[in-house]
């Protein structure tokens, strides 16, 4: 039951054509489409946090598709057709991302990105430099160009130490996630599209003519939802293989005269780090504590902390004795196929969720790919 006023009611807490749960990347890129395609429909997002509360404002902001250890790790585990059609998902997602949003609203940086090898990463190196070619082949035809190189030559002038070897990717790029997410949202509200925060999903229900979504705090009727929460997606899509996994990271204070630029990747992908207003945000550490960081509990842990610390003295700033600014954690959502669900769950109920750590890439395309299915 609603508790809320005529005023409320008629003007803020009304029945939907489309109720879109979660105000992430994904969510407010399927209700902007759904607007695209269907002006006059009247499409509500319903977000639990006051502020989108999952990744899509935690994350590093990489515009990036895969290390090359990290997609060497992907061909051990899956087909090739499946590694190189998702690294095209990618790279198209982030061309769409780039064309909705504009590059000047989401600071886009053609900064490249980097993989870094320490004395205890040798084989992984090895592994590497040995399918550099072959990898490169495959992607030509992705990515236009020989993608990664060996960049040793360029470890020294970015301030970094114990690094053994490096490669470099010219095709990666950094966004500023919290202006993306800012402008996405503006882009949101200036279509039409309704959010209300505070309002946690609790449970969706079928009714005769649509779908009757309880929330913590009332019920809203829609005529179609789709479930866009990621990494919180198994409390109310129960049987899909989406598990959350929380990402910790760390961001130092302004350090004078720093030399990193770029996006930087270490250990397949699990370490990542980035020069950001003149600072280093740091995040990774998830390998040390698997099972623990299985979780949708935001927080940090003195574990990965002190990981992300120590490789950060002796690897990212050696030279420096760095202050830690803040630290935070997200939460992402995972499964043992990397591939994103985007599918109808049940007559009306759809979904758009396992971005496997990369919807900064994904999320858009499944955004609008997740819009045409709900119009179909
Ligand atoms: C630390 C970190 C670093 C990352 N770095 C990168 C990167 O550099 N590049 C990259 O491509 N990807 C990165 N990612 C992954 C990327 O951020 C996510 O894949 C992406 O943000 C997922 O977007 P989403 O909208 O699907 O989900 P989310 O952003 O998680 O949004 C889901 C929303 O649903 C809401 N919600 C959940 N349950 C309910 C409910 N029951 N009712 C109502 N609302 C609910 C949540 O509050 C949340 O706002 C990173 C993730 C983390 C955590």
């Amino acid at each position: 039951m609603n508790d809320f006023s005529y005023w409320e009611q008629k003007y803020f807490w009304t029945n939907s054509d489309f109720v879109v749960i979660g105000a992430g990347i994904t969510g407010l890129t399927t209700a902007v489409y759904l607007k695209k395609l269907r002006p006059d429909a009247r499409v509500t997002i319903l977000e639990k946090g006051v502020l989108p509360g999952g990744a899509s404002t935690k994350n590093a902001g990489f515009a990036c598709f895969g290390s090359l250890s990290e997609i060497l790790d992907d061909l051990n585990h899956n087909g090739e057709d499946a590694v190189y059609s998702l690294i095209e998902k990618r790279l198209r997602g982030l061309s769409l991302l780039r064309e909705l949003l504009g590059d000047k609203n989401i600071a886009y940086e053609s900064a490249g990105g980097y993989e870094v090898f320490t004395n205890a990463d040798e084989d992984s190196f090895q592994q590497c430099k040995n399918a550099l070619n072959s990898v490169n082949a495959a992607l030509r035809p992705i990515t236009g160009c020989d993608t990664f190189h060996p960049a040793d030559d360029k470890i020294a002038e970015q301030g970094l130490g114990n690094v053994k070897h490096m490669l470099y990717n010219g095709v990666e790029g950094l966004i500023n996630t919290g202006l993306m997410m800012k402008n996405l949202t503006a882009l949101a509200r200036a279509s039409g599209v309704e959010i209300l925060n505070g309002a946690e999903v609790l449970k969706i229900e079928k009714k005769a003519n649509g779908l009757l979504v309880h929330t913590a705090v009332g019920e809203m009727h829609a005529g179609r939802v789709c479930v866009a929460t990621n990494g919180f997606a198994a409390k109310l899509l129960p049987g899909h293989d989406v598990k959350p996994c929380r990402a910790q990271v760390l961001i130092t204070e302004p350090i004078p005269g720093l030399k990193l630029h770029g996006a930087f990747h270490h250990n397949k992908g699990y370490d990542y780090f980035r020069h950001l207003h003149g600072r280093v945000l740091f995040g990774g550490g998830r390998q040390l504590d698997k099972g623990a960081e299985d979780t949708d509990a935001f927080g940090t842990t003195d574990l990965i902390q002190s990981y992300l610390e120590e490789f950060l003295g002796n690897v990212i700033l050696p030279d420096v004795n760095p202050k830690i600014d803040m630290r935070w954690s997200g939460i992402m959502g995972m499964g043992k196929a990397k591939n994103v669900i985007i599918e109808e769950v049940s007559p009306d109920l759809f979904c758009a969720v396992r971005f496997g750590g990369m919807g900064v890439a994904l999320g858009t395309a499944a955004g609008r790919e997740v819009a045409s299915l709900l119009l179909s």
